[in-house]
């Protein structure tokens, strides 16, 4: 049905690559590019279907737009690092291409993620009649479409939405991340931010905390406040929405050591000069902390991502909780990998075959909210994320 090409060999292009290869009726044809191409040549020899491989800067758009113009891909799924997002897009407008991410631009020099940059790229892709889908991971991906589900399946109205991420996974590490740990500590290191009543409030990072009680056994965890990309789209799509917040879960041995990291300026991302070299402290650390992609075979534990959302339905306030589980384990025995490269990759592949099957279809930027959220929900169940919903 289509053909895909699919860039970025790190913990999540891993999933991404052997999830599209378990659906070979409309993933026919796929390639795996990287800047390094033995990374990508590693993923491809533990996948049962033949995969090409190859390796591009997804830096430079004259290059993407060569390897484009060799494979022909019908679209791109984009799970390099948000650094490369706008020269992917500019790479998609001139070979004619359709483009899906998991996460929104950011420049390298300032750590601010939004959606405009990306937004700005709409009546470009609508004049060619292409579709660029914004965030199809788990949050943002699913957590956006759980919350459009809501909606059209649960309330009238909506008022009050808390999108809440656990991870009560134990990679027996000190100290090491999920997902990227330059974007991940770039992320978590800013102030928090919330939108209430028509305004975005800020908060000092951290500084907000409470306790959730996380379903089936999980139990009672501290959630912080953080700032992430899906509350500037659900807002802007949603505007009946008059508080959105999001929160995540980390372990207090987890922010002891960021808050000496931070203390010390290894968190940094200004140049700094080491024996007449520049270097960027955070890019340092990264280099020097496990890699994501190998966290699986040792992590225990599960993820818990959800939103609580509260609304009217026929006249009557109504809470609603929907959430997604998934164990580390399980999520190793059938792809290799741990459980948050495993619910972004797997939600990627289900919004390109959203894409590719045409149950999704649109000319232009599109957020992950903006679609029919049934045959995405449906898709979930089927490919390793199945969900649940309380009505409390
Ligand atoms: P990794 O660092 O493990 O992988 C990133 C990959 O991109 C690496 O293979 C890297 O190459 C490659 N890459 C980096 N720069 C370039 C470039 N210029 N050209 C080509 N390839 C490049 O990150 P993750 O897999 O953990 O994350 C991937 C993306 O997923 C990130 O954007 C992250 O923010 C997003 N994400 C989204 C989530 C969601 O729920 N929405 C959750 C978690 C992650 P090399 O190996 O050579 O370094």
């Amino acid at each position: 049905m289509g053909r895909v090409l699919i860039i970025g060999a790190g913990g999540v292009g891993y999933v991404v690559a052997h999830k599209c290869a378990q659906v070979p009726d409309v993933f026919t044809d796929i390639l795996l590019a990287s800047r390094t191409k033995e990374k990508c040549d590693k993923i491809a020899s533990g996948i049962k279907r033949s995969i090409q491989t190859a390796r591009v800067d997804a830096d430079n758009v004259s290059e993407l737009v060569d390897l484009i113009v060799s494979f022909k891909p019908d679209m791109i799924i984009n799970v390099a690092l948000p650094y490369q997002d706008l020269h992917i897009m500019d790479a998609c407008l001139k070979t004619g291409v359709n483009y899906l991410d998991t996460a929104n631009y950011e420049p390298r020099d300032k750590a601010k993620f939004c959606y405009s940059w990306q937004w700005d790229y709409h009546e470009r892709f609508k004049e060619k009649g292409l579709m660029a889908l914004l965030g199809s991971g788990f949050d943002p991906g699913v957590t956006n479409v759980f919350f459009a589900w809501a909606k059209k399946h649960h309330f009238d109205r909506i008022d009050e939405l808390d999108i809440i991420d656990c991870n009560t996974g134990d990679h027996g590490y000190p100290f090491a991340t999920n997902f990227n740990p330059e974007i991940n500590i770039r992320e978590i290191t800013q102030k928090g931010r919330y939108f209430e009543n028509g305004k975005w409030v800020e908060t000092l990072p951290m500084a907000v905390s409470k306790d959730f009680d996380f379903p089936e056994g999980i139990g009672l965890r501290k959630i912080y406040l953080l700032y992430h990309e899906e509350l500037e789209s659900l807002i802007k799509h949603f505007p009946e929405i008059k508080k959105a917040k999001f929160w995540m879960t980390f372990s207090e041995s987890y922010l002891n050591h960021l808050k000496v990291l931070e203390n010390v300026g290894m968190t940094r991302i200004d140049p700094v000069m080491f024996k007449g070299t520049e270097i960027i402290p955070l890019q340092f650390l990264k280099a020097i902390l496990p890699d994501p992609a190998s966290l699986g075979e040792h992590t225990k534990g599960r993820t818990c991502i959800g939103c609580l959302i509260k609304g009217v339905l026929a006249g009557n306030e109504k809470r609603y909780y929907i959430y997604n589980i998934c164990n580390h384990q399980d999520a190793f025995s059938e792809v290799g990998s741990q459980a948050v490269s495993y619910t972004t990759g797997v939600p990627a592949m289900i919004g390109a075959m959203m894409m590719l099957t045409g149950k999704w279809s649109g000319k232009g930027v599109f957020n992950i909210e903006q679609f029919d959220p049934d045959p995405f929900m449906e898709k979930l169940n089927i490919y390793g994320l199945p969900w649940k919903e309380i009505i409390l």
